[in-house]
This record gives C-alpha cells, sequence and structure tokens, in this order.
C-alpha cells in the first residue's frame, strides 16, 4: 500500500511517499513559497539525484499537481500513475477535543473549518490542501491526522484554565496541546527500546525545535503537555514567549498603546530566545554567540533552559517518577549542548547522562549512563511515519467494510 503524507503550510507543502508494506519511503520533498513571485519545488526520489523545479505557484492546488507530477516523472518519479496512491495523509493541526484521526469527508472538513479560527495559520492551509486533493485525485481517501489528538486524554484539571468556566465553555477556550503526533511516536519508541510495554511507564517527551513542547505520558496517554491554547505557550521558544504573566500583554497594551495584532507579533515572532538573544532564533546561532563570550546569548540559553528543567520536575510530579526522559526535533536531536545543561544537577531524580553517549546527532540512541535510574533517549520524531501509519489503518478499514 502506498501513502502520500501531505503538511500543508500557509506558502508550504512538505510531502514524504511511504510503500507501507516496509514502511520505506520511496520519495520526500518540499512545494516553498507559495503564492510568491517564484516557487520551488524540491523532489527527493530515494536513490537517485534530487530534482527542484522554480515555476510559479499561485496556489496549494498547483503545488500538489507539482508534488503528484514529479511523483510520476519519466527520470526522477518513484511511480507510473497517480492512482497507485491508495490514501493520502493531511498533517491537520487543529482537531479541537477528537482525539482520533479522521476520514475525510463533509462533516470532517466542517470541524476542520470551524477550528481555524482556534489555529488560522495551520487549518486554513490544511483544508485548502485537502480541497486540491480532491479536486486532482478523486477517489482516492484521505485522513486527517490531528496535532492535538494525543493530548486529548489529559484530565480535566490539566485541560482548564482558571477563568469564568461560562467563557471558556463559549470560546473552546481549554488547554489543547499540540505536537502530540510527534509526543505519541517518540514515548512509543522509548517504550519499545526499553523492550517494556508503554502502558507500564512514566515518560517526558521534549520536543525542542523552532517550537517547542513537553509531554507527560503516563501508561501511554499524554496527561499534561506544556503548549495550550495556542502553541505560544509553556516553554521559551525561538520567537514564541511562552508562558509570561498574562498582565504584561495588558500592560504593553496600555503602555505601548499595542493593537491586538501588534500584540500577537510581538508575542509569537519577536520574543523567545530571539527576543531575549537581540541575536537570532536558531539554537546554532545562540551557541556560537556564547562561545564568542556574547552575554545576552548566554541568558537567551539560560532562559530556555530554565524553563525545560522546570517543566521536567513539575511533570515528574504530576507523574510521581519518571522512567525515561526522551529528546527529539531539530535542537533535541541535534545538540549535546542543550541536552547536557537541561539534564545538569537532576540528582534529585537519579537521572544522569554519559557524556560521550550524548555526543550524537539526529540518531536514536540512548544516552543516559548506567547507574541512572532514568533512560535518556534521543529519538528522532517521524510525525510523517504516524500520519501514514493512522492513514494506512483507516483505508484498510473501510476496504474491509467494502468487502
Ligand atoms: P520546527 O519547529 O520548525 O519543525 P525543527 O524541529 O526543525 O523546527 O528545529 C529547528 C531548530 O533546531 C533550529 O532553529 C535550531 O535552533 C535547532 N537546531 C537544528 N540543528 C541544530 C544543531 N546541530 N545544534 C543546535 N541546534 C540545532
Amino acid at each position: 500500500m502506498k501513502i502520500l503524507v501531505l503538511n500543508c503550510g500557509s506558502s508550504s507543502v512538505k510531502y514524504q511517499l511511504f510503500d507501507m508494506e516496509e514502511e520505506k519511503v520511496l520519495a520526500r520533498g518540499l512545494v516553498e513559497r507559495i503564492g510568491l513571485a517564484r516557487g520551488v519545488l524540491t523532489h527527493r526520489p530515494a536513490g537517485k539525484e534530487k530534482m527542484v523545479q522554480e515555476s510559479e505557484i499561485p496556489d496549494h492546488q498547483k503545488a500538489i499537481r507539482l508534488v503528484l507530477d514529479a511523483l510520476i516523472h519519466p527520470e526522477f518519479g518513484v511511480l507510473k500513475k497517480f492512482q497507485e496512491i491508495d490514501g493520502i495523509g493531511h498533517r491537520a493541526v487543529h482537531g479541537g477535543t477528537l482525539s482520533s484521526s479522521l476520514l475525510v469527508d463533509e462533516k470532517t472538513k466542517e470541524v476542520i473549518k470551524e477550528l481555524e479560527v482556534l489555529a488560522p495559520l495551520h487549518n486554513g492551509p490544511s483544508l485548502r490542501g485537502i480541497e486540491a486533493c480532491e479536486k486532482i485525485l478523486p477517489g482516492i481517501p484521505q485522513v486527517a491526522v490531528f496535532d492535538t489528538a494525543f493530548h486529548q486524554s489529559m484530565p480535566d484539571y490539566a485541560y482548564t484554565y482558571s477563568l469564568p468556566y461560562e467563557i471558556c465553555q463559549k470560546h473552546k477556550i481549554r488547554r489543547y496541546g499540540f505536537h502530540g503526533t510527534s509526543h505519541k511516536y517518540v514515548a512509543q519508541r522509548a517504550a519499545a527500546l526499553m523492550k517494556r510495554p508503554l502502558e507500564e511507564l512514566k515518560i517526558i517527551t521534549c520536543h525542542l525545535g523552532n517550537g517547542s513542547s513537553i509531554t507527560a505520558v503516563k501508561e501511554g496517554k499524554s496527561i499534561d503537555t506544556s503548549m495550550g491554547f495556542t502553541p505560544l505557550a509553556g516553554l521559551t521558544m525561538g520567537t514564541r514567549c511562552g508562558d509570561i504573566d498574562p498582565a504584561i500583554v495588558t500592560f504593553l497594551m496600555m503602555k505601548e498603546d499595542y493593537s491586538p495584532a501588534e500584540v500577537d507579533e510581538l508575542l509569537n515572532r519577536k520574543s523567545g530566545v530571539l527576543g531575549v538573544s537581540g541575536l537570532s532564533s536558531d539554537f546554532r546561532d545562540l551557541e556560537k554567540a556564547i562561545d564568542e563570550g556574547n552575554d545576552r546569548a548566554r541568558l537567551a540559553w539560560d532562559v530556555f533552559v530554565y524553563t525545560v528543567k522546570k517543566f521536567i520536575g513539575a511533570y515528574a510530579a504530576a507523574l510521581n517518577g519518571l522512567d525515561a526522559l526522551v529528546f527529539t526535533a531539530g535542537l533535541g536531536e541535534n545538540s549535546p549542548r542543550v541536552r547536557a545543561d537541561i539534564c545538569r544537577d537532576m540528582d534529585y531524580l537519579g537521572l544522569r547522562i554519559d557524556p560521550a553517549k550524548n555526543e550524537v546527532h539526529g540518531q536514536e540512541k540512548e544516552i543516559s549512563s548506567p547507574d541512572s535510574s532514568v533512560h535518556v533517549f534521543v529519538i528522532p520524531t517521524n510525525e510523517e511515519l504516524m500520519i501514514a501509519r493512522d492513514t494506512r489503518a483507516i483505508v484498510d478499514s473501510l476496504r474491509l467494510h467494502s468487502v
């Protein structure tokens, strides 16, 4: 069975085509600069040279058409015809309180549309991707996989904000959590690496990238996560502020006469380690600057590390113990320095990492020392594979029902 996974952003489409018999990637790629003067498709078929095409790409429909053409390209293609694709899985970020992936039909599209108000940057493009596929590939089942779904197991006291209950009900204000597909994948892999059932483990998963979040996973279920109503909450991030005193927002609106849009821009795009350092949102730039003696870069780094440490402590308390700590995503997978700083002085948990093992980049590995009472892992995330698996399961069940 061949499954195409699409991750549609506002100006980009990332894709991977899987052969699900061996869960192998046949091709992957990226369309960038959709709607701008000149768009670019970069297509990477497995075992072949990459293909780069520049052209005008006004919308998602054109972008997906280019992806499909690349997949059947005589030289760089991996399929003979589109109809070899058995299902399409979409990363649809916000699924509200839905706890599982859904076959795309009119009702599912309605749900994604309704939730656009909560995730305008994400749900809109996903919907456009879904509608483009309906036009270009009618009859091929599509599945929506939600970033929020894994977190819907949180107990009510973990997802409820202490605001007036009625106003939260009216506007669907609660903690939803994000990066769920990633947290679920790495928690499953950690259990597999420990050769123990996920259902008996207490795991903290740290997804540290440009956007960062951390999740407490008990018996395979998310019981708390650092992102909230939106992906702005929780940890300090590349450009997002994470948790701050909410009164700062009204204070700034009064003092600086900021509009809601300006505050939004400030908190989402000008804050985080970029805001503190005044230098960069990229942790590689911060590491370099710290080594050159830049104290604002040091401060931004320390603020980030400290917020992660505090969440680990809080979640160890929520879990009443800890069996494994997992690092994933761009920063978590690739920065030995950030992992070492986060794991320093964790004797209260009996957690110790081995400095030599910690020198790992983008590779699945246990990095704790033999005497550590908590297993510490680096596990590259694979959200696309999870989306492909869910899509396969739903396509399989459709076929079963149509027999
Ligand atoms: P996104 O949230 O956009 O998916 P990623 O998970 O790809 O982000 O993470 C990107 C971030 O990871 C970069 O901005 C950078 O800060 C960090 N990063 C990537 N590689 C390294 C590295 N080798 N050392 C330190 N930081 C890295």
